[in-house]
């Protein structure tokens, strides 16, 4: 079966590998979509805090597939069932885990780094880290449940957003445009900023979405949130840049007793000001990964029309070149690219 492998820094191909076999405690998966995301990038350049990741390597963790055949011992799923697995496999037993705070487990390990991916056309998994799609959702818009659900826990469990909300958005990448899809879906009147980059595609797809944006690059932010929250500043921001300049952003652009919710990974050590901040009251808070929970949220939310994948989901880079989507997704020519393994 073909498998895109990371072989080196920035060096990606397609390999041929043996399909697996399910133990008697594991599902069969046939991969039918696989998104790439952020971290897969941080992943295919190698940067600091992914550098660990053992090489050759299945990439990918963003997948939708059906079951195509169940060990003995596997009793909830079946064959011919549409799946998705969440990615970020808990331990169970430590503090956390049995605290009710998986996501943040202390000994987590993540499917396509710890071990291989979902970058195939076949994958094991155990039961316990697969979710039922529901029938109208197509799993080529499954693919994308991941992402979806960290967008759902940062906006749902994570922020007090509530409709008629001003929400900003900062960054226009996949959590991004989702965190903002579900802001919007809440009744919340939200902004998305991005750069000059984004201005060909992301921010014209959010456009089409029906939520409003701003380009850093040629637009005054301080400006725009005068006019778009009457002065007031913005009720709650989410930072989804992962740049360390998104929080300190925020924490001007956010009104007193509002929110800041801290989403991306901000990669540097940032100089934030905290005593404005303190005397504002502003809330500030963090969300990172998500629960069992959060998927079944953004399954519902995809099946309910709330979202809609079909706008966000690219099918448009073929498993035979994975660099050309890895190098599109860099330079912010695409949001969402999915791999398709199966028709
Ligand atoms: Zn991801
Ligand atoms: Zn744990």
């Amino acid at each position: 079966m073909k498998a895109i492998v990371q072989t080196g820094p920035e060096a990606v191909e397609v390999q041929q590998r043996e399909r697996p076999v399910p133990n008697s405690e594991e599902v069969l998966v046939r991969v039918h979509a696989a998104g790439l995301c952020g971290s897969d990038a941080h992943a295919y350049r190698y940067e600091g805090g992914y550098e660990w990741i053992p090489i050759p390597r299945v990439m990918g963790h963003e997948y939708a597939g059906v079951v195509e055949g169940v060990g003995d011992d596997v009793e909830d799923f079946e064959v011919g069932e549409k799946v998705v697995e969440e990615p970020i496999h808990d331990c169970g037993h430590c503090f956390q885990c049995k605290n009710g705070q998986p996501n943040v487990c202390q000994n987590f390990s993540i499917t396509g780094m710890h071990r291989d991916g979902a970058y195939t056309e076949y994958v094991t998994v155990r039961p316990e880290h697969l979710h039922a799609v529901p029938a109208d959702v197509p799993l080529a818009h499954a693919a994308i449940t991941e992402p979806t659900s960290i967008a759902a826990r940062a906006v749902l469990d994570r922020s007090v957003t509530t409709p008629g909300d001003n929400v900003l958005v900062e960054g226009p990448g996949p959590i991004g445009v989702l965190t903002a899809c579900i802001a919007d879906s809440l009744g919340a009147n939200v902004l998305v900023s991005g750069l000059g980059r984004d201005t060909d595609y992301r921010l014209p797809l959010l456009e089409e979405l029906g939520i409003a944006t701003l380009n850093l690059d040629d637009a005054d932010l301080e400006a725009e949130t005068e006019s778009f929250t009457d002065g007031l500043g913005f009720d709650v921001v989410f930072d989804t840049t992962g740049h360390k300049s998104g929080v300190e952003t925020a924490a001007e652009r956010v009104r007193k007793g509002g929110q800041i919710v801290v989403v991306g990974l901000p990669g540097e050590e940032s100089a934030l000001f905290l005593t404005p901040l303190v005397r504002s009251e502003v809330d500030l808070n963090t969300s990172y990964g998500s629960t069992w929970r959060n998927f079944e949220q953004a399954l519902r939310l995809m099946d309910n029309g709330a979202i809609d994948p079909a706008a966000i989901v690219d099918d448009s880079y073929s498993v035979d070149d994975p660099t050309g989507a890895f190098e599109a997704f860099l330079d912010s020519e695409t949001c969402k690219p999915v791999f398709t393994f199966a028709e």
